[in-house]
């Protein structure tokens, strides 16, 4: 016997023989908390949710995610789905609960001639880099290597690509999921199109993808892309100047401004170790010498500490960054998008910075547009696509950090940029912000078009380990 929690949070015991039945069903296995592999498996990037499912299925095919549904359904079992484990709001694990690891799904085909990849649901940003970047390809994704692809791509998916190509969803073919009532569907603009709109930007709500495929374009292998540093008493005018720099700047770049602090560590100068600095971060997708023009009176303005920015094989630009958000560390997120990004917004952002609580914060802001806006607002369920800027404040600390203090400090400089805030956000960069973020994370007529598809996909609400659209939300 198992003690388990029912999705109603009242105790339930499976009994053994049921769980010999579905391991013996499985072609991967169940981690029961004896196994060796269960700590590793439901642990998750952020450190700070430490949490014990009762049974988890580490599937590796489509027929045991089906067998797992099935089996959380007939139990009434709190069922949770692990893509990579990297969300910061760590949905994918919790106590009591099923949790279907995907882990082990990581393979990716790509087909060079028809410029399509098909990706198994637990490939992370670097599995899906390495094999299409072995032909010159990429798909328009984020800016980690361990992101997984599904949560990312579920959300939406913002990354360097963006302005040129749009975001991951906007470069999604078809998916494969399987449903809470068991059934494998392919939702596609051609098969279940209503579920295809769902996925792009709903989150995991409508049930388990299995794989996705998507169009590829022609990238690298080089690309010109890296970061300039400033010291903190020129990030204002910095941040002017790249506002309006990129208020007339070409799709083919992405620039993320990013508030941190530098590391202790080179290539940071002795001098600017330890110290608060604005980050200028950017890639160009077109070809490189026309990327150097481009962005030469972006880099020309102001006197940086350093500047970083030239040919990189795109994989390596891919993966530079992942070592600014490890593992291991406690992770809190708010997010806004921002109605632009005047000159108060600046002076709000850079007054909070100042009194940061954690060196290893980062406060991330990205004009958006290009690509993204074009796309229209009811094409998918990602939503606030004309928004120009989005505001992504990471904390992060060490296990013996002083998490309330981290958190309300956080907490705080959101609140303070909420007058320049669009009301809305990412759903994928924002936490804790319940129901009234989730509804604020899309637009009225998405949210509602949201709410009738997760009455028909999963009118019981099975899958509500997430950024969860309620069935019975009001519209
Ligand atoms: C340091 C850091 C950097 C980031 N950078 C970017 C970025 O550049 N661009 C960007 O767009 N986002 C970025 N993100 C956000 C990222 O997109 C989300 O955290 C995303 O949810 C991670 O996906 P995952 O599969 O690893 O997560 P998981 O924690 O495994 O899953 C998150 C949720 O997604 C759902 N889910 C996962 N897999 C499946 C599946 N197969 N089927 C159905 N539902 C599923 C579940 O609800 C699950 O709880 C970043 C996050 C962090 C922490």
């Amino acid at each position: 016997m198992i003690s388990a929690q029912r999705v109603a949070s009242t105790g339930l015991a499976i009994a053994d023989a049921a769980i010999d039945a579905l391991s013996a069903s499985l072609t991967g296995d169940i981690l029961l908390p004896n196994h060796p592999d269960y700590d590793q498996t439901r642990a998750i990037w952020n450190a700070g949710i430490d949490r014990y499912p009762a049974l988890i299925a580490r599937v590796v095919n489509a027929d045991d995610v089906i067998a797992a549904v099935n089996f959380a359904r007939a139990h009434d079992l709190l069922v949770s789905v692990r893509g990579s484990g990297h969300n910061a709001a760590g949905f994918a694990v919790a106590d009591g609960a099923l949790m279907i690891d995907l882990s082990l799904m990581k393979r990716v085909v790509v087909d060079p001639e028809a410029r399509v990849a098909v990706a198994e649901a637990g490939a992370r940003l670097g599995d899906l880099d390495a094999a299409t970047q072995a032909h010159g390809l990429a798909v328009p994704a984020g800016t980690i290597s361990d992101t997984g692809i599904a949560g990312l791509t579920l959300g939406g998916g913002m990354g360097w690509l963006m302005r040129k190509y749009g975001l991951t969803i906007d470069n999604l073919l078809a998916v494969e999921i399987v449903t809470a009532d068991g059934r494998l569907l392919v939702a596609s603009q051609t098969e279940n199109a209503d579920l295809f709109w769902g996925v792009r930007g709903g989150g995991g709500n409508f049930g388990v993808v299995v794989s996705f495929a998507y169009r590829l374009h022609p990238v690298g292998p080089h690309v010109l892309a890296g970061f300039v540093v400033y010291p903190i008493a020129q990030a204002r005018e910095m941040l002017q100047h790249g506002r309006d720099f990129m208020a007339t700047a070409p799709d083919d770049l992405t620039v993320f401004n990013v508030l941190m602090t530098a590391p202790p560590a080179a290539p940071f100068p002795p001098e600017l170790q330890g110290k608060p600095v604005l980050a200028v971060a950017m890639a160009y997708a077109g070809p490189i010498e026309e990327g150097e023009r481009v962005v030469a009176p972006l880099r020309a303005c102001g006197t940086p500490a350093l500047d970083l920015v030239g040919p990189i094989p795109y994989t390596v630009w891919q993966s530079l960054l992942d070592e600014s958000a490890p593992y291991g560390l406690h992770h809190y997120n708010k997010a806004h998008y921002l109605t632009g990004l005047d000159d108060d917004a600046i002076d709000v952002a850079l007054d909070y910075f100042a009194d940061v609580t954690s060196p290893l914060a980062q406060l991330h802001i990205g004009a958006v547009g290009g690509a993204v806006a074009r796309v229209p607002a009811d094409a998918t369920a990602f939503a606030h696509r004309d928004a120009p800027n989005v505001f992504w404040l990471m904390n992060m600390w060490p296990p013996d950090g002083d998490a309330e203090r981290q958190v309300a400090w956080t907490r705080s400089f959101w609140q303070a940029m909420r007058p320049f805030s669009t009301g809305g956000a990412y759903v994928n960069a924002i936490g804790d912000e319940g129901r009234d973020g989730i509804r604020a994370a899309y637009a009225p007529a998405t949210y509602e078009r949201l709410v009738a598809l997760k009455r028909t996909y999963d009118p019981t609400n099975l899958f509500r380990l997430n950024q969860n659209i309620a069935p019975d939300a009001a519209p």
